[in-house]
């Protein structure tokens, strides 16, 4: 937590549950980024968390933005962001949204599949585009399963016809899984478009862009390898795949841009124990699964909390949301443990929420209200 978070929530003491997020660390992180990998642009993938006051930092910082709906292209342009500074990032786009980006000057669109190739000519006639293509998502925590990408000999076929349909066949992307902890798993993708880049030079087709997606991770329980790791890794493979002939690098970075940067303080709404000599206390919270806690699905992100009695004597513990839904159960198997001390009217605090929170809460799921956000 910062020092400006700590400070507003001892002053404002807000009602929970609330997100807090400090604008002064997404700066932080954003310079840490660029200078880990300075001949890359950044494109900041904006679902990680759209707020305002977030998009105009990063604007004043030049920023790029990768955008997954037409929605995200106006928030981005209403904190006057450059239309030709936004990529349309999703492969999964209505005929409608991608009219209405390229009526509004983005000229950089995502594809993985020969029908989503042919509304683009239709409706972004000679735009930029650039072909995703599968790779592992071993090593991350949040992977993207196969729902994106496609295989390099598609790629190829759809990289020759996007030219042949009169659209700039601009460049080839991935993205390795979000939370990804592994640098190699960049290094494996760099590889497999380095060929395809290759075979498609050969084959005429004037490729100048690699997008090398998101993924880059945030400390929650677990220790990450620093950025510069990344960075270093993904240069060195750059440098053994395209030599000297570097072609123009893109990152699509949301998690690393925002996740440390937020606080989720919550209170405890029950403590207690399914029978007397059980050794697991129930933790009932103000905010779980569907209070934005979406990501705890599958207890894949493993959010570190903090509490007033932290120092004292802790025990075993599993962690759940306050709706009348079973699948409401943030963490069970993970072995989680919290103060023995730790009493209903406590306020705690959930670490590093400040990606892929606050849009990810339902509006009224049994009455409650949708996250507070506070930016400071
Ligand atoms: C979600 C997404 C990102 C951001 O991923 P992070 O893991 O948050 O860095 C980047 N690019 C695309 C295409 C995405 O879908």
């Amino acid at each position: 937590m910062t020092p400006k978070i700590a400070r507003f929530l001892a002053d404002r003491q807000p009602a929970t549950p609330c997100l807090v997020l400090d604008v002064d660390r997404v700066e932080e992180n954003f310079r840490a980024l660029a200078a880990a990998l300075p001949l890359a642009q950044i494109y900041y993938a904006v679902k990680a968390n759209p707020a305002a006051p977030v998009l105009e930092r990063l604007v004043q910082l030049d920023s790029r933005f990768d955008a997954a709906s037409f929605e995200e292209i106006e928030f981005c342009l209403a904190v006057g962001a450059r239309a030709d500074a936004i990529s349309f990032g999703n492969t999964i786009k209505k005929g409608s949204a991608i009219s209405a980006a390229h009526a509004a000057g983005v000229s950089m669109f995502a594809f993985d599949s020969a029908e989503e190739l042919e509304k683009l000519a239709v409706h972004a006639p000679g735009a930029r585009v650039y072909c995703r293509i599968l790779v592992e998502n071993a090593g991350a925590d949040w992977p993207l399963s196969r729902k994106f990408g496609t295989t390099i000999e598609t790629a190829k076929d759809l990289m020759i016809r996007a030219g042949e349909m009169g659209l700039d066949p601009f460049g080839l992307s991935f993205h390795v899984g979000s939370q990804q902890t592994s640098t190699a798993s960049y290094e494996a993708a760099i590889g497999r478009v380095g060929m395809l880049f290759t075979d498609l030079k050969e084959a005429g087709v004037n490729v100048r862009m690699v997008n090398l997606g998101g993924g880059f991770p945030v400390r929650y329980s677990s220790e990450v390898p620093e950025i510069d790791q990344f960075g270093d890794a993904i240069m060195t493979a750059m440098t053994r795949h395209f030599g000297n002939a570097l072609p123009e690098m893109v990152i699509e970075p949301g998690r690393f841009v925002v996740g440390d940067a937020g606080v989720v303080q919550a209170e405890v709404v029950l403590v207690t124990r399914k029978s007397k000599d059980d050794p697991i206390r129930w933790v009932y919270l103000d905010i779980g699964r569907f209070g934005g806690l979406a990501e705890t699905e599958g207890e894949a992100i493993k959010y570190r909390i903090t509490t007033p009695h932290d120092g004292g004597q802790t025990g075993p513990v599993a962690i759940a949301g306050p709706t009348c839904d079973g699948a409401d159960i943030m963490y069970e198997k993970s072995n989680y443990r919290m103060p023995l001390a730790l009493a209903c009217g406590d306020r705690v605090e959930l670490l590093a929420t400040g990606a892929y929170v606050t849009t990810y809460a339902s509006q009224r799921f049994n009455g409650f209200a949708p996250l507070a956000e506070y930016y400071v």
